[in-house]
């Protein structure tokens, strides 16, 4: 039977690992949870408070909504204010700044914006409403990207003409390898997020702990989980060894998931896209494939995507690639609180400066 979470949780347990990182640091490691979902797990269980000042934890690019680009907020701001469209998105998308203001912005000037809870929520909209055209934002990765994919083959089986999807999606693996590559970063290891490696397989780690000789460690999201993977990873470290390890293997297999990596490479061919703060990188997007030109909103409207600068003195896109503590931006609980966001890291619940914030961390 599967263990229950109240195992992954049980005090004692933590207390030994602990004790184990503690015996084993014994020097200074640098950690990246890739995964905004880690983080938000690291805050909400005050690991980093449990952890000897040895080991460091530094927050990635694995927020969604955080790494989409500026230029994709202001063509979606754009999108939703033409006659006849109507924008159908995730909640946090609608309230990410873009240099013309935010979707929930341009709502209250009355583009039509729907916040949707499932792509196929976005369907019934474009059902019942035949008389417009409802585009969906595809924000994600490949978490959430096969969901998105069926729900294009699904509105082509229904004949849904007035349906189209904007893919600002994103695959990760490409985009750690541009992050290691940075000179500037020092890192011992990846704590490997856990749901994009439910899809893509704790094997689609394996290059890059050898391209980069970097340990890499898939983890899950309860206490016990994400401690043990920090503890394999110190292991790595200061045994001078560099692998690909998968310490979720209740939820992730080596291959990943054959029938949403199927779903997905039907609809979708990898292209370069822009994430915000590591720039324009090869195969880390994903946009429709050419079979499905007619549900394609990048091609079905002229929309001019050009790069724009981020919000004035935000640091989001150097808190997206380990360049900067959320507290090192001065902006940070002053002008920028969730209630107000200036970036988009402050929007999202998984972004890294709404934890820090919401978790009162002083860095
Ligand atoms: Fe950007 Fe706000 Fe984070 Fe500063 S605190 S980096 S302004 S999101």
């Amino acid at each position: 039977a599967p263990a229950r979470p109240a195992a992954f949780r049980d005090p004692g347990l933590a207390a030994a690992q602990v004790a184990e990182i503690r015996r084993l640091a014994r020097r200074p490691l640098r950690f990246m949870e890739v995964c905004g979902t880690h983080t938000v797990s690291i805050f909400r269980h005050g690991l980093r408070e449990l952890l000897p000042p040895e080991v460091e934890l530094i927050s990635g690019p694995g927020c969604p909504v955080c790494v989409t680009d500026q230029a994709d907020i202001d063509a979606l701001v754009d999108l939703a204010g033409r006659p006849g469209v109507r924008l159908a998105t995730f909640g946090d998308l609608v309230r990410v700044p873009g240099g013309g203001g935010s979707l929930a912005e341009a709502r209250a000037r009355g583009a039509r914006v729907e916040v949707v809870y499932s792509p196929m929520d976005a369907l019934a909209l474009a059902e019942a409403r035949p008389h417009e055209t409802v585009v969906f934002a595809g924000v994600g990765f490949e978490t959430t990207a096969p969901a998105v994919a069926a729900t294009v083959i699904e509105a082509d089986r229904r004949g849904l003409a007035n349906f189209a999807l904007w893919s600002a999606h994103k695959v990760m693996p490409p985009a750690l390898r541009a992050l290691l590559a940075d000179p500037g970063l020092r890192l011992d290891g990846l704590l490997c997020p856990g749901h994009v490696s439910t899809i893509v397989g704790a094997g689609a780690w394996r290059g890059l702990a050898a391209d980069f000789g970097i340990p890499c460690v898939v983890a899950g999201f309860e206490p016990l989980d994400v401690l043990e993977a920090i503890r394999r990873l110190v292991l790595q470290a200061v045994e001078g060894r560099a692998e690909a390890d998968n310490a979720y293997p209740r939820a992730v297999t080596e291959a990943g998931n054959p029938r949403a990596l199927a779903v997905m490479a039907k609809v979708f061919v990898p292209v370069a896209a822009r994430w915000r703060g590591l720039g324009e990188i090869p195969a880390s997007g994903l946009a429709l494939a050419p079979a499905w030109r007619a549900l394609d909103a990048a091609a079905r409207f002229d929309l001019d995507v050009r790069p724009a600068p981020d919000p004035p003195g935000c640091r989001c896109g150097d808190v997206l690639r380990g360049r900067a503590r959320p507290p090192e931006c001065p902006h940070f609980g002053r002008r920028c609180t969730p209630a107000r966001p200036v970036g988009p890291c402050m929007v999202s619940s998984e972004g890294a400066c709404s934890a820090w914030y919401r978790f009162g961390a002083e860095g």
